[in-house]
């Protein structure tokens, strides 16, 4: 092993930065030489790679964002495309690749791994948190804590005025940034893609506040709770209830931005220099994870098929507390 690759892909989350450092150093202290591959699959494909020296990743560990860009690339899922991905890297003389994404970068590297001769080692960074084999991904945290934030801005106005405001935040697929907002903001229903009974929690809400004429409270709903969101839920509410004054915020992309927790910097570091430690070892296709506070390493394969569990207790804790 002589010189690696290490790239961003997917959404971007805040701490990829600190991945991207934690791996070029630890690469270096290993007299590895290390290349930036910019814009994920897409700048792979394009050849679209600098080096980095350790001096290039200096003053970047409290970045939000990818200093190395993220992109989604169709041309990568062609055999066409990763073909010519496979070429740039021959040409650049990259033996292995770091991958800090979500599911569908791992999925990407385990079909390439699986034409090519070449070991990719991942890093969990995405805001969703919905990755098997890993308690954390890196800008999950960040983005909880932005989440709290804004919600309990809007909660000052809610009560001010009275009114019930539904709250979009983002997962498509995974409630857990949901969940855990809506219990650390005291939300009086949360909305999730894992569990439909919700909506009775809601109604049974929108009911007992017509009656006791409490016309005020935060409803956090998932993207992916149902299409359309938190507007058409809106709407539908609005319809049944034309008494009660329904507004919508949709968070949107202040979720991804800002500058990483202390623990999401911590968990990047952590997971970077594992990642190096794995190539070195000679493993791929496996995802560094932290499972109960260590560092573990978890077959792709695992890592993409697997449900995260949802933590349906923490469910039944929101629902005691909000009678
Ligand atoms: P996030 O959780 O933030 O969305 P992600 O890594 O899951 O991150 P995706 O857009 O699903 O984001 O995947 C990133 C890129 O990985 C895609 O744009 C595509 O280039 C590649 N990829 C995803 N799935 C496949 C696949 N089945 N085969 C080949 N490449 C894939």
């Amino acid at each position: 092993l002589r010189k690696i690759g290490v790239f961003t892909s997917g959404g971007d989350a805040p701490g990829m930065n600190a991945a991207i450092r934690a791996v070029t150093r630890a690469a270096i202290a290993n007299k590895l030489k290390v290349t930036g591959i910019r814009r994920g699959y897409q700048g792979m494909i394009e050849g679209d790679f600098i080096p980095l020296r350790s001096s290039d990743v200096s003053g970047i560990i409290q970045l939000g964002g990818t200093i190395l860009r993220t992109a989604r690339s169709k041309e990568f899922r062609t055999p066409e495309g990763r073909e010519k991905a496979w070429q740039q890297l021959q040409n650049a003389g990259i033996d292995a690749v770091v991958v800090i994404g979500g599911d569908g970068s791992f999925t990407g590297a385990l079909t390439m791994s699986q034409e090519y001769n070449i070991s990719f080692v991942g890093i969990p960074g995405t805001i969703d948190n919905d990755i098997y084999g890993t308690d954390y991904t890196i800008g999950y945290e960040t983005a909880l804590n932005s989440v709290v934030c804004a919600v309990d801005k809007i909660r000052d106005t809610a009560v001010s005025h009275g009114r019930i405001f539904m709250v979009e935040v983002m997962g498509r697929e995974a409630g857990l940034l949901a969940l855990n907002s809506g219990i650390a903001c005291g939300a009086e229903v949360i909305l999730i893609p894992e569990s439909k009974e919700q909506h009775d929690a809601l109604k049974r809400f929108l009911d007992k506040g017509y009656k006791r004429k409490e016309r005020s409270g935060i409803v956090i709903v998932a993207e992916g709770d149902e299409p359309g969101g938190a507007l058409k839920l809106a709407e539908n509410v609005r319809c049944e209830h034309p008494e009660l004054d329904v507004r919508v915020s949709i968070l949107g992309h202040i979720q991804r931005g800002g500058s990483p927790t202390a623990n999401d910097r911590i968990n990047a570091t952590r997971m970077g220099v594992a990642a190096v430690d794995a190539l070195l070892d000679d493993q791929k296709s496996i995802m560094i994870g932290i499972d109960n506070g260590r560092i573990v390493q978890v077959p792709f394969n695992k890592a993409v098929k697997l449900n995260h569990s949802f933590d349906r207790e923490l469910l039944e804790i929101q629902k005691m507390l909000n009678i």
